[in-house]
Formats: structure tokens, C-alpha cells, sequence
């Protein structure tokens, strides 16, 4: 045995060039584990709930398996669902039946909050509520305009803020603009302040990039816009500098939480914004990501449950603190911890 592995020795150290076989960790499930740096849990997750006003919209998301647009009681039956799959964070989308130019009815999910606040308490289920224009407005756009035509942003932000006050009166637990407006942070939170809703945090989606993978959450949202597109007020693809910018001034403004989103397409974004803002930075795993897998996995070019999982660790390997997802809810089926 002592000659064989003596015989096994280079004669000299000049042929001592031993190959790095980075395969040698990769051979076994426990040695991989070993060595992941990711993970993260079902508490991470945040799962989107669409709620429509009018009862005839509710049905099946195109694009989007395991979504629906849900009624009131219906998204009673779903929250009770999701919380028995381990899901605590939802992210809420109204759905009006009805579109207006300015005077908005948010009645409808101002119940809906109330609905699901009196079946989860605040321990049990953080509700957000995505704060946007664009699911009410005649136009579909994020923004309120002028009679020229122009963006009328102090009438805006009062709509905006307006919205945020009855959401957080209604019972959410913080509110999520979405709008891309400038100086949305600063106005949503002096109008909570001075409501007494100082407690409720502002999760700012701080660098939302005008993208082609938001389709099938326009179907859901019922809020394409009906003329021009958003490229006025999103951040250009191409535009590192203003996603940075434009986060580091939510920051500023007043965010407790930022986002990137869509959330593969950034992934160069969310350490460096973290770092920059000191913020939990999250990402937003949009419609368009998730219909991806859905489409490859029913073609039979990859496994879904997979497919979803590498995309979660690839967004927490780029920083995201958390990752807002239409898979949250299969996190308990794809074996993730609760916390
Ligand atoms: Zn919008």
C-alpha cells in the first residue's frame, strides 16, 4: 500500500501542477449544501393577490398558473389558503370596475382590506398594498394629466396619497407605490404622518424599469395603457445611473424598503443599491418572468418547480432581501422553511 502511494507521487515538485477540480464539490448533495452561500425562506416570499370589484372579472390569470383575480370572498378563501401554505406577506392589486379621469372609488378594497385584517391579524399576514393610478384612471396611465396633455404631478401625488390614506385606514400594513412618480415617497409619507399612520412603512418599488415582461399583469390589473406607453415616467433599460438615482431618493424621501423589478433584468442593481442606501432592497420576480417558466415548462423545456427555484437563488445570490413572486404560495411545496 506504502509503495503504491509512493509510486502515486510526482518524482519532482517542478510536475506538482495539480488541476483544480472545482467538480470535486459539486459531486453530492451534501457537499453542495456545504458550500451554498443562498438561502432564504418562505418568509422572504411575498405572494400578489388581485381583487376585483366587479364579481364577472374574477377568473383564471392568462400567463400565470395558480393566480386568479379574486372577489372579496373569494381572496378570504385564498388568504386562508396561502397562510396554511406558510405565505405572510401579500402584495394587494385593486381591480375597480369602473375607470375615472380623476375622482377614484377605492370603496371596494378599502373593504377587502377590512375583510382579510378581521380574519389575520398583523402577526399573522403583512398585507401591502400596491399604490398606483393606473387600475383606476380612464387612461390607464400611472399619472393624473393636465388639459395640455402634461403630466399634472402635484394633482398626482394628492391622488396618490390619498389612496395611501384609505388603504392604511382601512387596515394595511404598508403601502407599496408602483407609480414611478417623482417625489411619490415624500408625499405618501407626510400624508401617513400626519394621519397618524407614522408606523405604516413604504415599500417603494425604486427602480421600476419600462419593460416588455409586464404582460400578463396588465391582463390581471386591467391597466394597459390606452395611449402611449409609460417610458415617461419608468426608468429606461439602458439607464443605470437614474436606477440608482432614482432609489437612493426614495431612500431619501423617506423608504423603508426598496425593489427592483422586473427582477432577473436588475440583478446588477440590487447589492450596489443596498449598499448605497443601506436599505433591505428587494426584487420583483415580474408577470412576464414567471410566464417564461410556465411556457418552457409546458413545452417540456424545463421542470417548473425547478426552473422557479434557480430563479429565487438567483435573486437572493444578487442581494434581494426578498423577492415578490406568483409562486410564493408553492414555497412550502418546494420544500422552503418558514422562517
Ligand atoms: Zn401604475
Amino acid at each position: 500500500m506504502l509503495e503504491r502511494n509512493r509510486a502515486a507521487l510526482p518524482s519532482s515538485l517542478d510536475t506538482l501542477a495539480p488541476t483544480r477540480r472545482l467538480q470535486r464539490l459539486r459531486r453530492t448533495a451534501p457537499l453542495r449544501d456545504l458550500v451554498a452561500e443562498t438561502g432564504f425562506t418562505r418568509s422572504q416570499l411575498v405572494q400578489p393577490l388581485f381583487i376585483v370589484e366587479d364579481p364577472a372579472d374574477a377568473r383564471d390569470i392568462a400567463g400565470l398558473p395558480g393566480n386568479a383575480r379574486l372577489t372579496p370572498e373569494s381572496a378570504l378563501a385564498r388568504l386562508d389558503a396561502d397562510l396554511e401554505s406558510g405565505v405572510r406577506q401579500f402584495l394587494l392589486f385593486p381591480v375597480p370596475a369602473r375607470k375615472h379621469a380623476r375622482d377614484f372609488e377605492p370603496a371596494f378594497i378599502c373593504e377587502t382590506i377590512a375583510l382579510l385584517r378581521r380574519r389575520a391579524t398583523r402577526e399573522d399576514a403583512t398585507f401591502w398594498l400596491d399604490t398606483c393610478l393606473c387600475s383606476y384612471t380612464a387612461d390607464g396611465h400611472c399619472c393624473l394629466h393636465d388639459a395640455r396633455g402634461e403630466q399634472d404631478l402635484p394633482a398626482t401625488l394628492d391622488a396618490l396619497a390619498g389612496l395611501a390614506l384609505d388603504y392604511a385606514a382601512a387596515g394595511a400594513d404598508g403601502i407599496a407605490p408602483s407609480d414611478m412618480n417623482d417625489g411619490r415617497v415624500a408625499a405618501l409619507r407626510l400624508a401617513l404622518d400626519a394621519a397618524g399612520h407614522d408606523l405604516v412603512p413604504i415599500m417603494s418599488y425604486s427602480a421600476k424599469f419600462a419593460s416588455q415582461l409586464y404582460g400578463p399583469f396588465r391582463g390581471a390589473a386591467n391597466s394597459a395603457p390606452k395611449h402611449g406607453d409609460r417610458r415617461r415616467y419608468q426608468i429606461d433599460v439602458r439607464a443605470r445611473r437614474d436606477a440608482l438615482a432614482s432609489s437612493q431618493r426614495c431612500a431619501d424621501e423617506g423608504a423603508d424598503l426598496l425593489m427592483v423589478k422586473p427582477g432577473m433584468s436588475s440583478l446588477d442593481l440590487i447589492q450596489p443599491i443596498a449598499d448605497a442606501t443601506g436599505l433591505a432592497v428587494g426584487a420583483y420576480q415580474v408577470s412576464g418572468e414567471y410566464a417564461a417558466l410556465a411556457l418552457l415548462a409546458r413545452e417540456g423545456f424545463a421542470d417548473f418547480d425547478a426552473a422557479l427555484l434557480e430563479s429565487w437563488h438567483a435573486l437572493r445570490r444578487g442581494g434581494a432581501a426578498f423577492i415578490i413572486t406568483y409562486g410564493a404560495r408553492l414555497g412550502r411545496a418546494l420544500g422552503l422553511a418558514a422562517r
